[in-house]
């Protein structure tokens, strides 16, 4: 009936993690009709009360917002939203396989086939998550199949529309996002899609159409670059480390020229989180399929360079205790300035306290985190470790419980030998040093962000190392 068709069109969001969520919760937001499914009842049970399992800022609000005026819901039952829905987009994870460096596809593929076998109608199938390329064909391909020999009614296409948002900034970028990429296979899924995104083609939003190998690898080619960007700089962190030199600056003075750009550029314990890490290996192990092997290659030197970087974190809290150990026993002079306690060992029943264990500030997300990572292994190394992140502990907790998470700031320098700066939310980078000062027992601190005022914490009294510094004790 004409009336249908001129309705807004109905949507799914399959999978309500941070990508999915926010999705849901924004699209409430640009006036549809939104019904948010995920596996998970617990998951389920919390949106539907209103409240974000998760922390992301401006979330909760547009979340409230929409379930309480009912326009967002959730429900655990795909055969509802295949039901229910015109046009369902697909955010479930798509994690590294354990053990292997390629992508797990059994959530997609699960969401895809429970979709695919319960729609009885014409409906639009949009892929959100990031996936090899080829998994959009092989899945469109799945859909048709298990469509005919059940013998449903109505068409169902499958597109891909790959995500670009940043964790602390979602909800901006969900709904200002710097671009669209839309891949399709197919003449019904575009307008379709032009409809649901208006808004942000009403603000001239870049949308970029295009086929479904193109919009996966879109995706992945952003990623592949920007961990690139920042392993480039951490490679130069290696050098200045050893020779001595300013990493910020020649950071500041590269990025001067607009070919290059300063954002992505900080030298420090390198990147994590959900994204960058797997999403780098899956490409490499799908290309390696592809029989390109020697393509993505580099990439594995862009990991490596990240990974040392955690190295050089715990190489660096045993040089400054072992060098503050040798000097508070005058064995420094006597030695010929030589640090005696060069070993591991002198981290065993050292005070650390260790600030953020998230992957990146105004986010709650621990995984593949470096400051977590180093946080445990200065505890496998027999360090006391305190630990306190304004929002990462619990999920942390959840990983390695065994580390002493504490409330505060200053619970967590309370007594410390050495303090390490690892996740760099605005709390830790507007920390005082005179206040810290007084609580701590040594005045050492290793920013893994470079982003305290080394000169006006030494004024306090602070030895402050930062990551891309030549440490000289
Ligand atoms: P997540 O783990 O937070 O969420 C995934 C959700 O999918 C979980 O709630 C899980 O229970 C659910 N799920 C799994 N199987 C399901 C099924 N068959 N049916 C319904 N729900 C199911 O992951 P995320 O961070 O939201 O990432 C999701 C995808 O988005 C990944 O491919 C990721 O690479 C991509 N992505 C994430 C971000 C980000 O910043 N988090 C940004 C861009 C793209």
């Amino acid at each position: 009936a004409p009336a249908e068709q001129d309705r807004a069109p109905r949507l799914s969001v399959i999978g309500t993690g941070y990508l999915g969520a926010t999705h849901a919760a924004c699209m409430s937001e640009l006036g549809f009709e939104v019904l948010g499914v995920d596996v998970d009842p617990e998951k389920i049970a919390r949106l539907s009360r209103g409240e974000v399992p998760f922390h992301e800022p401006g979330l909760p609000e547009l979340l409230r917002t929409h379930v309480e005026s009912g326009r967002l819901r959730f429900t655990t039952d795909v055969a509802e939203a295949a039901r229910w829905a015109d046009v369902h987009f697909v955010g479930v994870g798509t994690p590294q396989k354990v053990g292997e460096s390629g992508a797990d596809l059994r959530y997609v593929d699960a969401a895809l086939a429970s979709l695919a076998a319960a729609i009885d109608r014409d409906a639009l199938i949009v892929g959100k998550s990031t996936v090899p390329v080829g998994t959009a064909r092989r899945l469109a391909a799945m859909v048709r199949r298990v469509r005919a020999e059940a013998g449903l009614p109505g068409e169902v296409e499958l597109a891909w529309n790959p995500e670009f948002l940043r964790e602390g900034f979602a909800v901006k970028d969900t709904l200002t996002p710097d671009r669209l990429v839309i891949g399709t296979d197919g003449t019904r899924a575009e307008p379709v899609l032009r409809r649901v995104y208006a808004r942000q083609l009403a603000a001239d939003t870049p949308w970029i159409s295009t086929d479904l190998e193109t919009a996966e690898l879109v995706k992945v080619a952003a990623n592949a670059f920007l961990a690139t960007k920042i392993s480039f700089i951490n490679a130069f962190s290696e050098i200045t480390e050893a020779v001595g030199g300013d990493i910020g600056t020649l950071a500041d003075a590269i990025g001067h020229d607009a070919r290059i750009g300063r954002r992505f550029l900080n030298a420090g314990v390198g990147f994590g989180g959900g994204c960058l890490p797997k999403d780098i290996r899956a490409l490499q192990a799908r290309v390696s399929e592809l029989g390109l092997d020697r393509t993505m290659r580099f990439l594995a030197e862009v990991d490596d360079i990240n990974l040392r970087r955690r190295d050089r974190v715990v190489d660096l809290a045993v040089q400054v205790l072992s060098a503050a150990r040798d000097a508070g026993r005058g064995e420094a002079a006597a030695y010929g300035g030589k640090t005696t306690g060069s070993g591991v060992e002198v981290l065993r029943g050292a005070r650390i306290a260790v600030l953020g264990v998230t992957f990146k500030p105004d986010s709650d997300d621990v995984r593949d985190s470096p400051a977590l990572d180093v946080a445990n292994r200065l505890y496998t190394a027999g360090a006391d470790v305190r630990v306190h992140d304004p929002e990462g502990n619990a999920n942390a907790a959840a990983r390695f419980p065994r580390l002493d998470y504490v409330d505060s700031l200053e619970e967590a320098v309370e007594g410390a030998e050495l303090t390490l700066l690892l996740t760099e939310w605005q709390a830790f980078r507007e920390m005082d040093p005179a206040a810290v000062g007084a609580l701590v027992d040594a005045r050492l601190l290793i920013d893994g962000r470079n982003v305290l005022d080394v000169a006006a914490w030494a004024e306090h009294g602070w030895t402050v190392v930062g990551l891309g510094h030549r440490f000289d004790p």
